[in-house]
């Protein structure tokens, strides 16, 4: 059978468009179909912008530190829609390298939503339909609120980047990724920062004392952190948005930002009615390859909610047109994936965590916490936590965790070493670079446990 593409990807993220521009390069006739705009969450309204906001709002620190250095930094201030004008700028800069790329290898784009009609047909929402040999979804995920009275009032991750203002008081909920990031953005930018968290610690799944040392730092910078605290009611009032919440107190802020998670986009995309199974969270069910339950549609990045992260979504995508278009079936390896939190200070991450090692393997902690030299003459306090676990029989290191300034540039290279399969030996015989923050990882003598 003749088809209109041999490829027609739906949505324009990460995922989407590596695959589709990937797959045109080596030949395929692909059509690319996105809703909103090009480059998806992590261009539009994620790690992009996110990290230019994490920039500008460490300079309020950057100026108080470079005091300790002799400079007179005279008076500050910050101007929200400044940051906002030049960020919106930039973004649109890079949507329009993301169209570049695609249309430059003939890739077919459409400015339209589209859902799937059967396993090789897919209907935009201009009414058009097109027929493909195979189908990807790359359609990710949006933001989570639950259910909570009042719910209208608040905004998430996808209204952040459009508020005309800075709020003055901001109370973000959630203990996750995006909650402990922007609490660290609004607080250097100025605000007020309340943050709620339901457990007994923020960012589950962590290693513990990064958690508790990055926690320690946060409320040390100013945020007004609540653990084991959740909302009960929002309720519009002249002077703001009062918030009560479970512990009986009240709180009035001029924002609430909920990040509490992310769905799956696959509501009302005739995903189920063409063959493709969902998960319980909606999510779609894909194998190694991200190969679906129907044969001509693959699935990658968020939407599948394996590993929500773009370079995760960006090496699916390419493991399926390998897969798919170069004879050359590949998996996806989804173990030892280095990872960063932008909240300030930043954490960077590999493996297991001490407390997940302790249950598998019989091991030991290497660990140095310590102050930065920039941190001396600068006057402040703030501590640097490296950790090393290690199998005690193989010596090998099964995890690497860093908070502190660089923590996620540092884990890039780490990440090499540890996904290698390194040793503490290895470690320890690479010479140290002197001097820096880093070397502490190659200088850690006997185990603290
Ligand atoms: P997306 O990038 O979400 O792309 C999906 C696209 O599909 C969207 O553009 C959407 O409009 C479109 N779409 C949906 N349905 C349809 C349809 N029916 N028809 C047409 N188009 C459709 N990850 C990191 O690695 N580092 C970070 O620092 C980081 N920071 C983040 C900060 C925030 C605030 C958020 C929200 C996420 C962050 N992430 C980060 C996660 C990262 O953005 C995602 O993992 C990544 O974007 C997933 O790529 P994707 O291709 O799966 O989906
Ligand atoms: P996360 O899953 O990281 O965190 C969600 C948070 O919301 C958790 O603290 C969770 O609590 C809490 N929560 C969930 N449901 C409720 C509820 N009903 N009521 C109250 N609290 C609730 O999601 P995020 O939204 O922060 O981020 C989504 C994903 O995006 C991340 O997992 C990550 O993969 C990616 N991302 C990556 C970044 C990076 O690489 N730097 C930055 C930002 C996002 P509990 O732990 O108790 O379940």
């Amino acid at each position: 059978m003749d088809y209109d593409f041999d490829l027609f990807v739906i949505g324009g993220g990460s995922g989407g468009v590596r695959a589709g521009r990937v797959a045109a390069m080596g030949g395929a006739k692909v059509a690319l179909a996105e809703e909103y705009r090009m480059g998806g969450t992590c261009v539009i309204r994620g790690c992009v912008p996110k990290k230019l906001m994490v920039y500008a709002s460490g300079y309020s620190e950057a100026m108080n530190d470079a005091e300790g250095f002799g400079w007179s930094i005279g008076e500050r201030s910050f101007d929200w829609s400044k940051l906002m004008a030049k960020q919106d700028a930039e973004l649109d800069r890079l949507e329009g390298l993301y169209r570049k790329g695609l249309s430059g290898n003939d890739v077919t784009i459409y400015d339209a939503r589209a859902v799937l009609k059967d396993g090789h047909t897919v209907e935009l929402s201009t009414g058009e339909t097109f027929t493909a040999k195979w189908i990807l979804v790359a359609t990710g995920g949006q933001p989570f609120v639950p259910n909570v009275k009042g719910a209208e009032h608040v905004m998430t991750s996808n209204d952040v980047f459009h508020l005309k203002d800075l709020p003055k008081r901001i109370m973000i909920v959630g203990g996750g990724y995006i909650a402990c990031e922007f609490a660290g953005i609004f607080n250097g930018l100025g605000a007020e920062v309340t943050q709620f968290y339901r457990g007994a610690q923020i960012l589950r799944g962590f290693d513990g004392e990064v958690r508790g040392h990055v926690a320690d730092e946060m409320i040390r910078k100013g945020i007004d952190l609540h653990l084991g605290t959740d909302v009960m009611e929002i309720k519009k009032q002249d002077d703001g948005l009062l918030v009560k919440c479970t512990n009986g107190s009240e709180t009035v802020v001029d924002a609430v930002m909920y990040a509490t998670g992310r769905v799956p986009n696959t509501e009302g995309m005739g995903l189920e009615e063409a063959g493709v199974k969902l998960g319980r969270r909606g999510e779609i069910m894909v194998d190694r390859y991200s190969a679906t339950s129907c044969d001509s549609v693959y699935s990658v990045g968020d939407v599948t909610d394996r590993v929500q992260l773009t370079p995760v979504a960006i090496r699916e995508g390419m493991a399926f047109v390998e897969t798919v278009f170069n004879d050359n079936p590949t998996a996806m390896d989804h173990e030892m994936i280095a990872t960063a939190v932008f909240t300030q200070p930043e954490i960077g991450t590999v493996g297991y965590t001490e407390e997940d090692a302790r249950d598998d393997f019989d091991i030991e902690v290497y660990r140095a916490a310590f102050r930065p030299m920039a941190n001396i003459l600068a006057g402040r306090d703030e501590r640097m936590l490296m950790k090393l676990i290690v199998e005690k029989s193989t010596r090998k290191v099964l995890g690497c965790h860093i908070v502190g300034p660089a923590a996620g540039e540092m884990i890039q290279l780490a990440g090499v070493a540890v996904k290698m399969g390194a040793t503490k030996e290895d470690f320890d015989r690479t010479v140290a670079v002197h001097p820096t923050a880093a070397e502490e990882l190659v200088t850690m003598k006997e185990p603290v446990r």
